[in-house]
């Protein structure tokens, strides 16, 4: 029997776009991207890509449409709760957050009004495509507000004299600046998740989706960690393994000819700053590497 096949929504263009492709290729599954179809079909899996706004894919997935989606936790929280007040099916399993698509939903209002905290904004009109989640911060602070719902252009609803305040994504804030606008409460930190629908799944898609995790796990932990290999003298080696990141229990090997050193390889879950490089070296290290890792598998 064919096993049914697995059906990932991710943005078809935007900011989550081009990682969520990479994560998948890097995860193993090959497919490629042509034209302007909705539907992508893996070549080496029984997966399809379901390219689409990233509006859509909590819904997708709180219905069931679609066994996986990669979302911002900002649209995935505000569809939620835009779904729970309508008495829809709001339901979906987090599997785990993605090291992209990090920003913050923050309350930003013009730059030389005075704030002193968030019962400033009661009474205000907040411009914003987040109604829910604005609504949400503010109840939990006993603060009454109006608002004024805008899906682009947010940040000029102030000077255009639509509102008093805006509720956006800001990522370094040089947009809000631009807008002389200055950020004042951050209502949501959000980066991109993996989620599954709250559906049965056959064993075999689970089993998929199971691998599938395991080697994204693999992917993101070798993007945030190095390989490093340096000589180092063998009467420093304490010494020199004190500076190395997460050096508990590095490979320490002879070298083949020169007595006085030993090679010392390590898998480290940080980076190797340039002033501890320095520091090795003065302690006699030399031939000191640091590689990036491509995949693992603990
Ligand atoms: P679509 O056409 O798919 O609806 P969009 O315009 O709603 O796209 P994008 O601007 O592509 O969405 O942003 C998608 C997601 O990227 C956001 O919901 C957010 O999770 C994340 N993101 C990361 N940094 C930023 C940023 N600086 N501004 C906006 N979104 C950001
Ligand atoms: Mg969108």
């Amino acid at each position: 029997m064919q096993t049914p096949r697995l059906r990932i929504a991710i943005q078809k263009k935007g900011r989550l776009s081009k990682e969520s492709q990479n994560l998948l290729k890097q995860c193993g599954v090959k497919f490629n991207m042509v034209g302007e179809r909705l539907v992508v079909h893996a070549e080496n899996m029984p997966i399809d890509l379901l390219l689409v706004r990233d509006d859509d894919i909590p819904g997708l997935i709180m219905d069931g449409v679609v066994d996986l989606g990669v979302i911002g936790e900002n649209e995935l929280e505000e569809v939620g709760l835009e779904r729970i007040a309508r008495n829809e099916p709001a339901d979906y399993k987090k599997l785990r957050r993605l090291d992209f698509g990090g920003c913050r939903l923050s309350i930003a209002i013009d730059k030389d009004a005075r704030y002193s905290g968030p019962q400033d904004l009661q009474g205000k009109r907040i411009a914003t495509t987040y109604p829910q989640l604005v609504k949400r911060y503010m109840d939990e602070r006993g603060v009454k507000f109006s608002t004024c719902m805008l899906n682009g252009s947010v940040e000029v609803a102030p000077r255009a004299g639509l509102a008093d305040a805006i509720c956006d994504l800001v990522s370094t804030g040089a947009t809000l600046e631009a807008n002389g606008l200055k950020e004042v409460e951050v209502i949501l930190r959000s980066k991109a998740a993996l989620i599954q629908a709250q559906i049965p799944m056959s064993a075999e898609k689970q089993a998929l989706i199971d691998r599938l995790l395991t080697r994204m796990q693999g992917v993101i932990q070798a993007k945030e960690s190095k390989y490093i290999m340096l000589h180092a003298p063998t009467d420093r080696l304490d010494q020199i393994k004190q500076l190395l990141p997460g050096a508990e229990d590095p490979t320490v090997m002879p070298l083949s000819q020169d007595r006085t050193k030993v090679a010392i390889h390590l898998v480290s879950s940080e980076n190797l700053f340039w002033e501890t490089m320095e520091q090795l070296k003065e302690l006699g290290a030399s031939s000191i590497l640091v590689l990036p890792i491509e995949k693992m598998m603990e």
